[in-house]
């Protein structure tokens, strides 16, 4: 493996971590929004408290999905991964992507993958490398 490799990979390890530690606090906050919303329709409290609880619980859901976002980025071009649509395949790093029509999903010409999103805009593929600049990001892929 070569030193540039293993920097980029060591380097996207640290965010990959980060992320995930953001996504542990959407779901902290989303666990909470759903125990605020039990508690109000078991009890009906109306303390301050509770709607602070409810404010909270959004925010680190909220928040936790959004900065998480935003500092998932690769650590060589700094695009941000979850909307990058390079030229490069995601899946095996190939300079390979078909772009034959704008309706139709990308494909890698060297792995025949295809690179197709969720309704709500999510990756249905695993992310190894920069579809921007295709340097290596992950080995088992995220
Ligand atoms: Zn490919
Ligand atoms: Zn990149």
């Amino acid at each position: 493996m070569s030193q540039e490799r293993q920097e980029n990979l060591a380097a996207f390890a640290v965010i990959e971590k980060r992320f995930r530690r953001w996504g542990l606090v959407s779901l902290f906050g989303l666990a909470t929004f759903i125990l605020c919303l039990i508690l109000g329709a078991a009890f009906s409290p109306k303390g301050a408290w509770f709607v602070l609880m409810i404010l909270g619980s959004w925010l680190a859901l909220v928040g936790g999905i959004v900065v998480g976002d935003r500092m998932f980025r690769c650590p060589t071009c700094r695009t941000r991964l979850a909307g990058s649509k390079g030229d490069y395949c995601p899946e095996c790093g190939a300079h390979a992507l078909s772009r034959e029509h704008w309706w139709s999903p990308h494909a890698c010409a060297a792995c025949g993958r295809v690179l197709r999103y969720g309704n709500k805009g999510g990756r249905l593929f695993k992310q190894r490398y920069c579809s921007h600049c295709g340097c290596h990001l992950h080995e088992q892929g995220v």
